[in-house]
């Protein structure tokens, strides 16, 4: 099988061939070309039996990063391309190397002149759709716990079954994970949360992920006792997750919008469940666990807004929309709807005739960003000098013209000079009477 690689990877790969050292493609490049069919490749990993410093001289006078000395590897820029090389680990030949990597599809190497090498069954297996991990579960869990998270990434993302023996290691060595740096815990459940496959993973391996996430052990099983629900906050929780659209902010978002009911439920003289102040509740709880997984302060602020305002309705008439416009913005907004969309379908069919309202919407807003940009304070008929003259001063300048611009929008207050100042005149005297 001969598979396209880029110029840089071809020549870097000559390169070290006529120095007279092996080399191969390695890695997820390999795996995203010959398995996935995905021609995106995110990076370019090159395993070679060449030390550092042979790797240096071959490529004098190339620009070169050590990336990780300590592991060998060293980052070589080959033409603007930045190329991963490492020194064979774990011995002085490739299958050395393969077989302390985490899954046999990345285990796939690519030769020049022998083409794919597959030494531990990656394709077989991932045509069969079984992401098996290469020699013992057990051992590669226990070496990185890391390999944990992205073996439920990859089964989310790829659409894959996790192999029985791969499932129970990481069961059993689930805990392992409490060691591992947030960082990359975060970085594999974003991915995760966003792949086709999430919800399987999620009702599957809610055990494994309590670990990093323990808040979503209080969802788990907890009835609603609500006509509308048919399923504990848990299942709910997981259709929403797999319901909204694959973007990280909607999917964390999505996974957090309920966390707060465990602690805001009652049940009233008929037996039907609340949840009052859930939202914030959740928004409180998915603040905690952000901050403890280092997000980054516009995801995390995106996601807190999501979260307390996603139960939140918005009427589809133009009024409501305007102001939901005023008051969040086009792109907030779009995703409040897209969130509350995917909550819908969480709910019993009774309920998803809202879909037809959340289209509204969504139609609404097309058409107001179409019509033009949103009504501003700068679009006011009159200005600050105007408020000055009507005796304004300070602050009370801005507000007066926020209220204007409200007024609007909101209550079909014309923009013409007269009439807004006959409308300040009036607050006026009200508010002094
Ligand atoms: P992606 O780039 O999509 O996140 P990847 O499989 O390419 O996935 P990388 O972190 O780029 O992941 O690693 C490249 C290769 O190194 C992997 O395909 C795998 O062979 C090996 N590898 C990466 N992380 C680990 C790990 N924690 N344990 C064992 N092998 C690993
Ligand atoms: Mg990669």
């Amino acid at each position: 099988m001969v598979i396209n690689l880029s110029p840089q990877v071809e020549k870097a790969l000559a390169m070290l061939n006529d120095a007279g050292f092996e080399a191969y493609l390695v890695g997820g490049a390999v795996r995203d070309l010959c398995l996935v069919g995905c021609s995106h490749v995110k990076d370019w990993d090159i395993a070679t039996a060449a030390g550092t410093d042979e790797i240096k001289t071959v490529f004098a006078g190339f620009r070169i990063i050590e990336t990780g000395i300590k592991h060998g590897t060293v980052t070589v820029i080959v033409d603007g391309e930045p190329l991963e090389i490492t020194t064979f680990r774990h011995g002085d030949s490739l299958r050395q190397d393969l077989i302390h990597r985490d899954f046999t599809m990345n285990t796939l190497a690519y030769h020049r002149e022998q083409g794919v090498i597959d030494l531990y069954g990656g394709a077989e297996d991932f045509k069969k759709r079984k992401l098996r991990c290469v020699g013992s579960s057990l051992e590669r869990f226990c070496e990185d716990p890391l390999r944990i998270l992205r073996g439920l990434r990859f089964a989310s993302v790829l659409d894959m079954d996790i192999d029985e023996e791969a499932a129970a290691a990481m069961r059993r060595n689930k805990d392992l994970l409490q060691n591992v740096a947030v960082e990359r815990i975060r970085n594999e459940l974003t991915q995760m949360l966003c792949g086709p496959s999430i919800g399987r993973i999620l009702r599957e391996f809610s055990d494994v992920l309590a670990v990093p996430l323990p808040e979503i052990q209080s969802m788990i099983g907890f009835e609603q006792y609500h006509p509308y629900h048919c399923y504990d906050i848990w299942g709910h929780t997981v259709v929403v997750v797999e319901k909204v659209p694959a973007e990280p902010v909607l999917a964390w978002a999505a996974l957090f919008h309920d966390m707060g009911k465990p602690f805001c439920f009652s049940r009233d003289p008929q037996g039907v469940g609340h949840f009052y102040g859930h939202a914030a509740k959740s928004a409180e709880i998915a603040d905690r666990i952000m901050e403890r997984l280092k997000f980054d302060h516009v995801s995390r602020k995106e996601i807190s807004f999501l979260v307390e305002h996603h139960d939140r309705s918005i009427a589809p008439n133009e009024k409501s929309v305007k102001r939901a416009l005023r008051q969040y913005g086009v792109e907030r907004l779009s995703r409040l709807i897209r969130l509350g969309r995917a909550d819908t379908l969480g709910h019993t069919r009774e309920c998803w005739h809202y879909l037809e309202e959340f289209d509204q919407l969504e139609q609404m807003i097309q058409f107001a960003i179409a019509v033009g940009k949103p009504f501003s304070r700068e679009d006011l008929a009159v200005n600050g000098k105007d408020l000055i003259q009507l005796g304004y001063e300070g602050p009370a300048i801005g507000e007066a013209l926020n209220l204007l611009v409200d007024a609007v929008i909101c209550d079909d207050l014309k923009n013409e000079k007269d009439a807004l100042i006959t409308y300040l005149r009036k607050r006026k005297s009200m508010k002094q009477t």
